[in-house]
């Protein structure tokens, strides 16, 4: 798929530590992908990896197993 003018990270919500894969834009912008803001309102997030290094934690299907 084509990739644009933004790369992909992890990053957490910089409210409540939720944590969500991320499009990171050229002027530094750090957006959930395929959303605007956290599940808490917040809309400042603090990238913590790239995408390739993390293992995402879904807090929808957390894995109790
Ligand atoms: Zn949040």
């Amino acid at each position: 798929m084509p990739d644009g003018e933004h790369k992909r990270g992890v990053a957490k919500c910089r409210s409540c530590s939720s944590v969500f894969a991320v499009d990171i834009w050229g002027d530094g912008t750090v957006r959930p992908i395929g959303r605007q803001d956290c599940d808490c309102g917040a809309n400042e997030f603090q990238l913590i990896g790239n995408l390739d290094e993390a293992i995402i934690q879904d807090s929808e299907t957390p894995d109790h197993s």
